[in-house]
């Protein structure tokens, strides 16, 4: 069972994390998919969680691990069926992940109209750095959030180019999951993905929030 780190405060086990998919306009362009007219969403499971320091295994079913640095929310509050002005209470915090995601895998999978979860939910996937409370970030729509490989810079982008930003996202996904103290929402990549190989030192952050590092095993 996978846990995330609150700052200065005990780990808390995650139930489920709730993913996003194509929220950037760039990011959407670069792997040539269309603008979804209703929130795309898949799960990673718990087993995928790894923390700072950590090693990315890559499944030997792969060659293309590609990564995506996201801004993620951590629930603190069971919800279902809020509305996007109630979605503030439901926040318990933020941090920045990485959406390690298997592109050959995805793209043959997508070809054949299958689920994405051996390219998205493999063990080591999902990367969290250490959490804040959410009332230690004033506005989560305007910041900064980075990714580096071996110190050269990969993804540089801003979670004000948001397409859905995170109140109307919680209360659309809150109308299919119920939301669990613990879970996470993953709210999309900017520009900028791209391979990781064996070796890579892979530095995620997001202005504000505490640096995530970790390598490629
Ligand atoms: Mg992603």
């Amino acid at each position: 069972m996978g846990y995330v780190k609150l700052h200065g405060q005990p780990p808390r086990r995650v139930g489920k994390i709730v993913c996003l998919a194509r929220n950037y306009a760039a990011h959407i362009r670069e792997l040539g998919n269309a603008t979804p007219e209703a929130p795309v969403l898949f799960i990673k499971p718990s087993t995928s969680i790894v923390h700072d320091g950590a090693q990315i295994a890559i499944p030997s079913y792969s060659s293309d691990c590609h990564h995506e640095v996201e801004l993620a929310v951590l629930i603190g509050r069971t919800v279902r069926d809020i509305s996007a002005a109630q979605a503030a209470d439901c926040i318990g915090g933020y941090g920045v992940a990485l959406d390690m995601t298997l592109r050959d895998t995805q793209a043959e999978l997508k070809g054949k109209g299958l689920p994405w979860e051996m390219a998205k939910g493999f063990d080591t996937s999902c990367p969290l750095g250490v959490f804040v409370p959410a009332e230690q970030v004033a506005d989560p729509h305007d910041l900064r959030i980075t990714l580096r490989v071996n110190d050269e810079i990969r993804q540089d982008g801003s979670t004000a180019l948001m397409l859905r930003r995170i109140p109307e996202t919680l209360a659309h996904v809150s109308t299919v999951f119920t939301l669990e103290e613990g879970d996470i929402l993953l709210t999309g990549t900017p520009a900028g993905v791209a391979r990781v190989v064996s070796g890579d030192r892979l530095v995620a952050k997001v202005e504000g929030l505490p640096t995530l590092a970790v390598s490629v095993a």
